[in-house]
């Protein structure tokens, strides 16, 4: 049986984890597994897939959330959104990642399928309008572990501060048993929203969001996927890095593993629950910020 995000959450000082995407092509597939295989070695907490916008990619997710209980030693979470599912559909997926042993489920609203995220969102007629629905009907399907989506700063779609964390508070309440942010670059960012939620009397751990920048151009995809800022002094701090000769690239690369490595280690010194990477199917930038980390702070669990 694996073991549930709730679980490893109890027992280890900060769960160190990874997320991936499915990928779309075979050549995609076998970088996804090779990434897999080489952060399998660092014996993560456990491991997210993504849910895509829609046809094979969903498929993927759970072929590879699958895959991942089936055939690693790691434990999984899969994504879940509402986007453009019925009840039914939903149910239905759930009761398949339980046959297939995943017991750790992120449910989430997503985003309007097509280019722009920030269109409007419009619900399934069949289907569900909020995040919080569908923590409900998960843990009405079975003994899952569930987390949700918190965002430092702020969800996009929020009119203001207050009524994000109500609102997120209520998903909490729901049912959730954890959260993991969105990716940001300001550790006072987590700080400010892990106060505002603690303060409501909400005590369901955040687990940080942490992309290390590997280029410059992913700056850009950031901003328009999230919409949320890239703070203005590290752009500067990339953009100065960044130029055409060959070593100009490994010179990001460089500043985006030490720029991840010091945010994470202002974020554990704060105590936080737990460190999400967002891979990007690649190995390299994580495993070097993960042993700088284990390197300075000896191990991670207790
Ligand atoms: P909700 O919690 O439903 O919130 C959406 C908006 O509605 C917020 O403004 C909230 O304040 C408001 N709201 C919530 N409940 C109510 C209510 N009862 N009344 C009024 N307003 C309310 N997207 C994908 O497509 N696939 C993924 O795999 C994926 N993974 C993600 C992983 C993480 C860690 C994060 C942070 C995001 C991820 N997303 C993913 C993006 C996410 O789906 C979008 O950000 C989406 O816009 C919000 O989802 P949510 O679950 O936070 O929505």
């Amino acid at each position: 049986m694996t073991r549930t995000v709730r679980e490893l959450l109890a027992t280890e000082r900060s769960t160190m984890s990874f997320e991936f995407f499915p990928a779309k092509t075979a050549e995609g597939d076998a970088q996804l597994w090779t990434a897999l295989r080489e952060l399998e070695r660092l014996r993560p907490s456990f491991v997210s897939v993504t849910y895509g916008a829609g046809g094979s990619t969903r498929e993927g997710t759970l072929a590879v959330t699958e895959r991942i209980a089936a055939e690693t030693t790691m434990t999984p979470l899969a994504h879940l959104t509402a986007v453009d599912h019925t009840v039914a559909e939903l149910r239905h997926i759930v009761s398949r990642l339980a046959a297939a042993g995943v017991r750790n489920v992120l449910a989430l609203r997503g985003d309007p399928p097509g280019a722009d995220p920030q269109a409007e969102w419009v619900a399934h007629p069949e289907g569900l309008e909020y995040a919080s629905e569908l923590v409900e009907l998960i843990r009405s399907i079975g003994d899952f572990s569930v987390g949700v989506a918190a965002f430092p700063e702020q969800h996009p779609r929020s009119p203001d501060p207050d009524s994000d964390i109500e609102q997120f508070v209520a998903k909490c309440r729901a049912g959730a048993d954890f959260a993991i942010t969105q990716m940001f670059f300001r550790a006072e960012d987590y700080l400010r929203l892990r106060d505002r939620v603690a303060a409501r009397g909400c005590e369901v751990p955040i687990l940080a969001g942490v992309m290390p920048v590997t280029n410059v151009r992913q700056i850009t995809r950031i901003v328009q996927l999230s919409g949320q800022a890239f703070p203005p002094e590290l752009a500067d701090r990339f953009a100065a890095a960044d130029g055409d000769r060959p070593e100009d690239k490994a010179a990001v690369r460089d500043l985006g593993v030490e720029v991840a490595t010091d945010l994470c280690r202002t974020l554990l010194d704060e105590g936080v629950p737990g460190i999400h990477f967002i891979t990007m199917n690649r190995s390299t930038a994580t495993r070097e910020v993960f042993s700088n980390l284990v390197g300075a702070a000896g191990p991670l669990t207790p």
